[in-house]
């Protein structure tokens, strides 16, 4: 991509997203099918073909997002959930763990969970109470971890716990924990406001015994892992703030060319064309930060802040055109018989997980601010 312009999509990257289009509409929309996605080869996107996966790159796990997120968001954060699990494994684990666990999600259509949030620790993981003591020849995690997507039907999961308690976020490491063992258990599922679709649950680790080898990368470099795991997974939440803010997009300048009020349409009234226009401008912004975002982690450079950029624009994009799009409903938007209200309830997410929306602002001031001097080389597998 030349720096500021859009990238020109291969056949391929056309082909991807018209397939994830299809299943947005015939699938995911109706029902709401993890299944389907599985059949199709759109779980575990960015899992290289070595380890049974399709190897996308990222542009094109993007454009899938988006599409699965015009459907239904709540199924796009359950698929995207195990781009997230499996990117710390894929930077830093060991082979042998890749192998295991990288199979276990290609072989069969499984889930796997990142669990980093705790009730006490949440923008601030560095407060994070969760422990894993060394014994021997194996790790001892105990501790709780809260708003877990996929949590009650993972097959593994990969934990963050203190293996120093007194270094604050140089004391974390990261860790593959497989769902089977003794002690780990599902305490709550959790009751939300949107992406019902998606299970979200609390897990506790009560003296689960893992082999050392399961650690991911090194010891206390585990807070580097999960922030170089976010650089690559945020284009691909804002790609799904993107399919939101689209779906309310679309929906709201058909209604507004459909309504009556007054004898015209309601898109003839100015003040509704203004906030279609709006829309469409933000969520065309939204879509060009994402892609740049997404080219840039494809061409192996360091993607912080416009990753950033993409995250906090496409997230507060989302919201907002989500609750023009009931406006431009009017009543009728407040009634769950129509699409918007789900979408507006859906959008309030965007802005919370993967680093809420004030968050992000902190990592684009912080680069702004003080900008890098020296690149940090590029991740090796993700
Ligand atoms: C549906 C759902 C799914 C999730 N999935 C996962 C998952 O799979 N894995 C996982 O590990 N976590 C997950 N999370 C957790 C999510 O990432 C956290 O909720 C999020 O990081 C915010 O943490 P918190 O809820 O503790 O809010 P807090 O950190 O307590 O923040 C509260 C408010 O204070 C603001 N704030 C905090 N610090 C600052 C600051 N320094 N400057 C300015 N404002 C600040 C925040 O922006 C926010 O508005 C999920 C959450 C939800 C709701």
């Amino acid at each position: 991509m030349i720096d500021g312009m859009p990238p020109q999509l291969t056949d391929t990257q056309r082909e991807v997203q018209a397939l994830a289009r299809e299943i947005a509409e015939r699938e995911v929309a109706p029902r709401a099918a993890i299944a389907a996605l599985a059949e199709t080869g759109l779980l575990g996107l960015t899992i290289p073909e070595e380890y049974g996966g399709p190897g996308l790159d990222y542009l094109s796990g993007c454009l899938i997002e988006e599409e699965l997120g015009w459907g239904c968001s709540g199924i796009g954060t359950s698929l995207m959930c195990n781009g997230l699990a499996t990117a710390p494994v894929l930077l830093g684990a060991s082979d042998e763990v890749k192998k295991e666990f990288l199979g276990r999600l290609t072989e069969e259509p499984k889930l796997a969970s990142f669990c980093l949030t705790e009730p006490d620790a949440g923008s601030d993981v560095s407060g994070m109470r969760t422990t894993a003591v060394k014994k021997g020849d194996s790790y001892v995690i105990n501790g709780t971890k809260c708003f877990i997507t996929n949590g009650s039907h993972a097959d593994w999961y990969t934990v963050y716990a203190k293996t120093d308690k007194e270094a604050g976020h140089r004391g974390i490491s990261a860790f593959v924990v497989p769902r089977e063992l003794d002690g780990v258990t599902v305490d709550k599922k959790e009751d939300k406001l949107g992406q019902r679709a998606s299970d979200t649950a609390m897990i506790s680790f009560s003296d689960v015994e893992i082999p050392a080898g399961y650690l991911i990368g090194e010891e206390n470099k585990g807070f580097k892992l999960a922030m170089m795991t976010l650089d690559r997974t945020r284009p691909g939440v804002a790609a799904m703030a993107v399919g939101i803010a689209n779906a309310a997009f679309e929906f709201a300048r058909d209604y507004a060319k459909e309504r009556v009020q007054f004898g015209v349409p309601i898109a003839m009234h100015q003040a509704i064309q203004f906030m279609i226009a709006d829309m469409a401008t933000k969520v065309e912004a939204s879509r060009l930060l994402v892609w740049k975002s997404a080219v840039e982690l494809d061409q192996g450079k360091r993607n912080t802040l416009i990753s950033s950029h993409a995250k906090r624009f496409a997230a507060d994009t989302a919201m907002e055109v989500t609750v023009d799009a009931v406006q431009v409903y009017g009543g009728y938007g407040f009634i769950k018989e129509y699409p918007v209200e789900k979408l507006m309830r859906d959008a309030k997410i965007m802005q919370l997980y993967e680093g809420t929306s004030q968050i992000q602002r902190l990592v684009i001031a912080r680069e702004v601010l003080m900008p890098r001097r020296v690149e940090e080389p590029a991740a090796a597998a993700a």
